[in-house]
C-alpha cells in the first residue's frame, strides 16, 4: 500500500529548516561556569582589598579563591554527570534484560505507546515489530520512549568536569589579572569583572532569547551588589582587626 505522503507531490519536502540549539549545548554551562568564577573571585578579591592594602595577599587570595573554586565546580559536576550516567546506565539494562526475556511484551509496549499517539493498531504494530528486529534498535527505541535518553548520546562526566574546571577558572582570573600584572588598586580589578559578567550576561541572551543588554546588565548589576557587599565586610573586619 503506497502511504508515502500525497500531500506532498506538489511542494518539495522541506526538512533541512535549522533549529536553535534548545538544549544550550556547551555554550550554556561554560558561560554559567565564567559567571559564577566571575561573582565568586570578584567578591573574594573585593573582600580581600577591603580589609588589605597589601596587592601580594590579595593575589594570593585571589589564585587560592580560583583554584578551590575550580576543583569545587568540578568535582560537583563530575559527582552529577557520573550519578545520572550511572542510574541511565542501570535502568537500560534492566530495558535490555525485559528485551531479552519478554521480547513480544515489549513490542506490545511499544505498539501501545504508537497507539496512545494516535496510530491505529495494525500499523502501531507493524512498527514496533520492525523495529524489534535489530536488538539494538529495539534498545534505542524503547530508552527514548521510557527514559527519555539517547543511549549513545550519554554526558560524559570527565568532559563535564574538565568544561566547569576551565570555564571557572576563565571567569574567576579576570579579577586578579590586573593585580598580577602589578597594578595595586581595586578599581581596575573591579571594571575588568563587571565587564566580563556583562559580556557573560548578553552571551546568555543569546540562549535564552532576551534582549542582550538586559541580561547583561543584570548580570553586571548583580555581581557589583556582590562586590559592595563583600568589599564593606571586608573594610569592617580589617579595621577592627588590625
Ligand atoms: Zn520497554
Amino acid at each position: 500500500m503506497p502511504d508515502d505522503g500525497r500531500d506532498d507531490e506538489e511542494s518539495p519536502l522541506e526538512i533541512h529548516h535549522q533549529h536553535r540549539d534548545v538544549q544550550g549545548g556547551w555554550l550554556r554551562p561554560a558561560v554559567f561556569g565564567a559567571m559564577d568564577g566571575l561573582v565568586s573571585n570578584l567578591g573574594l578579591v573585593a573582600g580581600v582589598a577591603g580589609s588589605t592594602a597589601d596587592p601580594s595577599t590579595v593575589v594570593v587570595a585571589g589564585l587560592a579563591g580560583l583554584t578551590a573554586g575550580a576543583f569545587s565546580m568540578a568535582v560537583g559536576e563530575y559527582t552529577s554527570v557520573a550519578s545520572q550516567r550511572e542510574l541511565v546506565l542501570a535502568e537500560l539494562e534492566v530495558e535490555r534484560t525485559a528485551l531479552r526475556r519478554h521480547p513480544r511484551d515489549e513490542i506490545e509496549e511499544l505498539a501501545r505507546a504508537y497507539q496512545r499517539r494516535g496510530v491505529d493498531r495494525p500499523l502501531a504494530l507493524r512498527v514496533a515489530r520492525q523495529l524489534h528486529r535489530d536488538p539494538e534498535q529495539a534498545l534505542q527505541v524503547h530508552a527514548r520512549e521510557e527514559l527519555g535518553v539517547d543511549p549513545g548520546e550519554l554526558p560524559s562526566p570527565t568532559v563535564a568536569g574538565l568544561s566547569s574546571f576551565c570555564a571557572f577558572a576563565v571567569g574567576a582570573v579576570l579579577p586578579v589579572l590586573p593585580y598580577l600584572l602589578g597594578v595595586t588598586v581595586l578599581w581596575p580589578a573591579v571594571s575588568l569583572a563587571l565587564l566580563g559578567l556583562f559580556l557573560c550576561g548578553a552571551l546568555v541572551a543569546r540562549v535564552t532569547a532576551r534582549s542582550w543588554w538586559f541580561s547583561g546588565l543584570r548580570q553586571m548589576s548583580l555581581g557589583a551588589a556582590a562586590a559592595l557587599v563583600t568589599y564593606g565586610l571586608g573594610t569592617l573586619f580589617g579595621t577592627s582587626l588590625s
